[in-house]
């Protein structure tokens, strides 16, 4: 099977093209085609050197993963199901704001953490998505993005990366990375670190490692403010407690492109929205973490058995959280109209039958080929 050079960070390339018996600099020139212009076609890099451009031909290919469909919500967010294979898809979500563009990223198809309040934890772990597969989202998007809105050239469409997609980034660690560098390689898509977030639920060991390996800005899944519920919501607590997740936060800070550790929390009525359990965050984080709070109201689906808090039960949260001087958000719920808000991310085609009917009323733009973003 052709290589497929969406696996690759600049590093990996270079090594590519040597093992072709290539220069390592032709890799520059290759990854710059590629990704800040979306070609696929090697023929199409009319400054690449003609023999690399035949050898290239034979062994590889770009290719991001094959597009099942696209959806644009009212609000501007665009959702795009990309099949993974054996019966599996997974979700990327464009949300266009005033300033900037963000790109919400999936890293697995299905996941194995299983919190409680998440679609795709109820649908289980089925497979780690590649590099390609990862960095294929952002290239496909981007390029995709340009042509739609018709940007001038040189404009680019997404100028921030959350990977708050489907899975949990932190165990698919190893594909993770490269498709990290890529997004922050100036030869690439140039993101700046504090423009691509890292959200994971707690790997403790791997938030260590995320340090050293490639230092992005960090999100936590934090949920609850004691074991007791966490435990509950969020079964990976079980083995990496508040505790040592806060410890690990505290670890990761110094390395961090930003200041501080946002932490998300999911607003599940009677649960963990009490005004107490915010006094409780509070206790838990103050003079130790320095922290901003983003509450998400949480998105409903029917197996969960749990409910959204009422706006006023997060405000009254929210109200906690900001006189104790903690910067508190809460998040604007975009695109579900077309179940992209965030935990409705379904990921499984054979799932889809009933969501094909329901989208078929709404706008929907098919694609023509994987190509046309190229
Ligand atoms: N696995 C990672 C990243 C993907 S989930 C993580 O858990 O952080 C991204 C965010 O969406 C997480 O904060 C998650 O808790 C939240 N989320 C999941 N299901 C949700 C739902 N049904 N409603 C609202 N937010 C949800
Ligand atoms: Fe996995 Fe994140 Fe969903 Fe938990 S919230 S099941 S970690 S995707």
């Amino acid at each position: 099977m052709a290589v497929n050079l969406l696996d690759f960070d600049l590093e990996g390339l270079a090594a590519y093209c040597e093992s072709l018996g290539e220069k390592r600099f032709r890799a520059v020139q290759l990854f710059r085609w590629i990704h800040q212009k979306g070609a696929s076609d090697f023929e199409q890099m009319s400054d690449l050197a003609k023999s690399l451009r035949g050898k290239l031909a034979g062994v590889a290919e770009v290719r991001a993963p094959a597009v099942i469909s696209e959806h644009v919500s009212a609000d501007g967010t665009v959702k795009w199901l990309f099949d993974v294979g054996a019966g599996n898809a997974v979700e990327t979500v464009f949300i266009p704001e005033a300033d900037r563009g963000t790109l919400c990223v999936s890293s697995q198809a299905g996941c194995a953490v299983g919190c409680r309040f998440c679609s795709t934890g109820h649908q289980g772990f089925s497979r780690n998505l590649s590099t390609g597969e990862i960095a294929g989202q952002l290239w496909f998007a981007e390029h995709r993005l340009r042509q739609t809105l018709q940007l001038p050239a040189g404009q680019r469409a997404i100028d921030n990366v959350v990977m708050m997609g489907m899975g949990e980034p932190l165990q698919n660690y190893d594909a993770l990375v490269p498709a990290l560098r890529t997004m922050l390689s100036d030869h690439a898509y140039g993101l700046s670190r504090r423009r691509v977030t890292v959200s994971t639920s707690g790997l403790t060991r791997m938030i260590d490692r995320l340090r050293q390996d490639c230092p992005v800005a960090l999100a936590v899944s934090l949920h609850a403010p004691d074991d007791a519920l966490r435990d509950v919501l969020v079964p990976l607590n079980r083995k990496h407690n508040i505790d040592e997740l806060l410890d690990a936060c505290v670890r990761y800070l110094p390395a961090a492109p930003r200041d501080f550790i946002t932490f998300e929390y999911c607003m599940l009525d009677g649960v963990n929205d009490a005004p107490e359990q915010a006094r409780a965050l509070v206790r838990l984080v103050q003079g130790r973490v320095p922290c901003k709070f983003n509450l998400i109201p949480f998105n409903p689906f029917p197996a969960s058995g749990l409910k959204r808090s009422p706006a006023e039960r997060v405000q009254a949260f929210a109200k906690v959280l900001q006189d104790a001087g903690i910067v508190t958000t809460v998040r604007k719920t975009r695109g579900d109209d077309i179940d992209a808000a965030c935990g409705q991310l379904a990921g499984e085609v054979q799932d889809r039958t009933n969501a094909r009917e329901r989208l078929a009323r709404r706008r929907v733009i098919p694609i023509a080929e994987q190509g046309a973003a190229a």
